[in-house]
């Protein structure tokens, strides 16, 4: 029989919220390892993850505290205004006074950020490397590729088996691996959700115009769409397209996709090029019914899949992280076993209202722009106007949007572990 590997949190799901963790984890003095099916490198090549990541301000000082500042500050572009724009096409932005029309400008709670912007955009990529960067300088166990057979958990010990036949034991595994997550079916945790019909479909392009720092969001009738500023005069696009168009998109030739993209974004894009390749997503809500169950513990997509229409999912992940590790790091130093319920229901108190308030409020969101219907769009569109008008209600939605709400995970604060 294999040698059984001893440690204190067995990570499933090596990806962005899993790596953050298992930093944060290891900064708060716990042994980890990360098991995930991808090799480890195998994240960095340029065609695994083509998304740019809208990172909120508080999120952006987490990464910072957990040492990653340093590596992503050149990539990682200011989102210094962001622009909602409802029913009209890109361009239109650019026209004043239209009634529907909301405007976020970081100046207006620098006050209360120290300066600093309503958040960064920053290419996927470039967090997945700083991460493993990080991940490797801490002495990290990662094993990859490798995947979870199964966990077995009683009153003292979880037991995760791999396909490989290796066993680990830890006082507790968390299960970081995605909406599949192998973990919540073992834990027999359910989920709730549904799929859109829709597809998000991501792209760079290289602008022919100063991008400014501005954010733009447009809804339209077939879904929201949004133009987001990237370091050397760049921008990621993302937009919603049935799930049967976003097929045909990902298959379609270069020059096919470079009209249909001229299209959708008009005279927003004159001169811009395509750069790299095309991303499909397929969307859904799938919301975890419990965080935690006896020795598991749920975080980022395993617990909550939602619309990237806010661009908050990886956000309420790595708060996720960041509260996990808190919660277990100060329960070691007190002596108390990290996986025992008392635990991790401090965990799931501080995370469910927050993660179900949200996913229901993109779901929400998504609904109520995606329909042309008359008075609908009139009562949205007062709806903005008077968000608009009213600087406290504006500048409570840019805290909001800057994750820097509730209560604060200490390394949301800047601090460590
Ligand atoms: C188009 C689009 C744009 C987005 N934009 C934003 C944005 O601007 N801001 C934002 O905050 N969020 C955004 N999001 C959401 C964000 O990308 C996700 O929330 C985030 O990637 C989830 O990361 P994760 O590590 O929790 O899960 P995943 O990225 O799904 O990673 C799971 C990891 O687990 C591994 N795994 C799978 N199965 C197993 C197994 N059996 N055992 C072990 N490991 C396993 C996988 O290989 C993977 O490495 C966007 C999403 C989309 C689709």
């Amino acid at each position: 029989m294999a040698d059984i590997e001893r440690y204190d949190i067995v990570i499933a799901g090596a990806g962005l919220t899993g790596a953050a963790f298992a930093l944060a984890a290891a900064q708060g003095g716990l042994k980890v390892v990360m098991i995930d099916p991808q090799p480890f490198d195998a994240q960095l090549a340029p065609t695994f993850d083509g998304r740019s990541t809208a990172i909120a301000f508080s999120t952006f000082r987490m990464l910072d505290a957990l040492g990653l500042g340093e590596a992503l500050r050149p990539h990682a572009c200011r989102m210094d205004h962001i622009l909602v724009t409802d029913g009209r096409r890109p361009g239109a932005a650019s026209r004043p006074a239209l009634p529907a029309f909301l405007r976020f400008d970081a100046e207006e709670i620098g006050g209360r950020t120290g300066g600093e912007p309503l958040g960064y955009m920053v290419e996927n990529r470039r967090i997945r490397a700083a991460l493993a960067e990080a991940v490797t300088a801490a002495g990290i166990a990662v094993r990859a590729p490798a995947s979870v057979a199964t966990v077995v958990t009683d009153a003292g010990r979880a037991t995760v088996t791999l396909a490989d036949g290796a066993v680990l034991t830890a006082p507790l595994v968390v299960g970081a691996e995605g909406r599949g997550s192998v973990v919540r079916r073992a834990a027999g945790i359910e989920t709730v959700g549904w799929g859109y019909g829709q597809s998000g479909v991501v792209a760079t392009v290289r602008l022919g115009r100063d991008h400014g720092n501005v954010a733009h969001e447009y809804f339209l009738p077939g879904g929201p769409f949004a133009i987001l500023p990237l370091t050397d005069q760049r921008a990621s696009l993302v937009w919603t397209e049935t799930t049967r168009r976003g097929e045909a998109l990902r298959s379609a030739s270069d020059d096919a996709f470079h009209a249909h993209l001229m299209r959708r974004f008009g005279e927003f894009l004159d001169g811009a090029t395509v750069e790299g390749p095309r991303f499909v997503y397929p969307l859904s809500l799938s919301l975890a019914e419990k965080l935690v169950a006896p020795r598991i513990a749920l975080i980022g997509d395993a617990a909550h899949g939602v619309h990237p229409v806010a661009g908050q999912g990886l956000n309420m992940g790595l708060k996720d992280a960041a509260a996990l590790a808190e919660v277990l790091a100060e329960a070691a130093r007190l002596g108390e076993d990290i996986g025992a319920e008392t635990v991790l229901d401090r965990y799931a108190r501080w995370r469910r209202f927050d993660n179900a308030a949200l996913a229901a409020g993109f779901d929400a969101f998504v609904r109520l722009f995606s329909n042309d219907i008359a008075p609908i769009r009139l009562a949205r569109d007062l709806g903005m106007a008077a968000v608009n008008r009213i600087g406290p209600l504006r500048r409570a939605f840019m805290q909001e949007a800057g994750g820097a709400t509730g209560d604060l995970p200490r390394l949301l604060r800047g601090e460590a572990v």
